[in-house]
């Protein structure tokens, strides 16, 4: 049976036993998580990130030492980063106009006072964020796992490599191997993918279950919608008629990655995999790829964006507030630059949640409101975040097919 079919059924079958257990045997729940689920999910989680950030380095020198020249590079990077805001800005219009419409925040028994407390971890400033993409140390950037940097030292890299040509070939090669070596382990890591996905998936769903789902049902569903028809209509048409792909093969194509990023709600956790998937299903260049992929896990995250848009609203309509268009400007900005900010890892769009409510004068303890529910949405938005990566990798490759970038250099695994 091929992977990527095991991994659809891990997460189908995961996903019904962490049904029955919580709603017929929480107890039952409460021992198996800490003893079976929740294990078998860290170690994947744990094996996947053990390569993330050497294939992250690898993969994005090779990949801008193989387009050669800087010319070429700023080209891609404006293309890519054009892609990379204008969807997500496009993205959140979608859930503030679905939000402002169904209303989510004034049904139901929904009050502040179900707020509880909430304390609002320390976002970092746009200001310091755009600073600090610039590493004084790089040994430190690797050991942090700070992606954004890791990714600027590798592009230095390089392009230091495609300029010194001969001198430097021997390096090159080098950095050859250690990706071919990565890609390997990649392969192998993913053999226990469905293992992983299962243990994920049964931990989430059996821990946060339905009454979560219920209290929250019209939030749960107006973030779902805005995410489905992003995908379908944004992703959808740009693929289309930019990237000249079918839509549905893309999807097809693409899918063994998105249920990956369901399962481990971690846009970096499934880099490895998304790269090469979009290399092998979807004949995206490795030079493009490698470049654009990465760089979007970190940055682009139109689902976390959708979330924060949504979130804000539904907060303001609980706490009854009415948001002016001008307010709806600012969230939309705000919310670009906190899911530029978020982190690729579980979570953290929720953190950088407080800077959008901030901005519109929110109380931040409105977060405490979608915290329970959270968990499960942080699974599609991430499936979200990383197929607009692949999108753009589609997109970028069939407009460089006039400059000469082809997919003669694709790897040959397959999902
Ligand atoms: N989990 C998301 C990701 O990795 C980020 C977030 O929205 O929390 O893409």
């Amino acid at each position: 049976m091929k992977l990527a079919t095991r991994i659809i059924i891990a997460l189908i079958v995961g996903a019904i036993v962490g049904i029955i257990l919580n709603v017929f045997a929480p107890q039952a729940f409460d021992v198996l998580d800490p003893y079976l689920f929740s294990p078998l999910g860290k170690i994947f989680l744990n094996l996947i990130n053990m390569i993330v950030i050497p294939i992250v380095f690898f993969s994005i020198t090779l990949g801008v030492a193989g387009l050669g020249d800087p010319k070429k590079l700023g080209r891609i990077g404006a293309k890519t980063i054009s892609y990379f805001l204008l969807t997500t800005t496009v993205a959140i219009i979608i859930g503030l106009v679905l939000t402002l419409l169904i209303k989510p925040g004034e049904v139901g028994n929904i009050t502040p006072e179900n707020a509880g407390s909430y304390e609002a971890k320390e976002a970092p400033s746009t200001a310091e964020t755009l600073m600090n993409i610039i590493p004084k140390n790089p040994i430190e950037a690797f050991a942090n796992g700070d992606m954004l940097q890791i990714i600027v030292f590798s592009i230095f890299i390089g392009l230091g490599i495609a300029m010194l040509g001969k001198k430097t070939e021997g390096l090159l090669k080098i950095l050859e191997q250690g990706n071919d070596l990565m890609m390997y382990l990649v392969g192998l890591v993913m053999k226990f993918a469905p293992y992983g996905t299962f243990g994920l998936i049964a931990s989430a769903i059996g821990s946060q279950g339905f009454s979560a789902i219920q209290a929250m049902g019209l939030y749960f569903i107006v973030v779902l919608l805005a995410l489905i028809i992003h995908m379908a209509v944004t992703y959808g048409s740009t693929v289309a008629v930019l990237g000249k792909l079918n839509p549905i093969a893309f999807f097809k194509g693409f899918s063994p990655a998105m249920v990956v990023a369901f399962s481990t709600s971690s846009s970096n956790a499934v880099l490895p995999m998304s790269m090469e998937t979009a290399q092998k299903n979807l004949k995206v260049p490795k030079s493009i790829s490698s470049f654009v992929q990465p760089l979007g896990a970190t940055i682009n995250m139109d689902g976390t964006a959708i979330m924060q848009g949504v979130a804000t609203v539904f907060i303001a309509q609980v706490y009854d507030v009415n948001l002016t268009f001008v307010e709806l400007v600012t969230v939309v900005l705000t919310a670009v630059l906190a899911s530029v900010g978020t982190a690729g890892v579980p979570g953290v769009g929720l953190i950088l949640l407080a800077m959008v409510l901030q901005s519109v004068n929110l109380p931040v303890e409105g977060i405490a409101l979608i915290l329970g529910i959270d968990r499960l949405l942080d699974m599609a938005r991430t499936a979200v975040n990383i197929t607009g990566d692949a999108a753009c990798a589609v997109i970028v490759a069939e407009s460089e097919k006039k400059h000469g970038v082809t997919s003669e250099q694709n790897v040959n695994q397959s999902f």
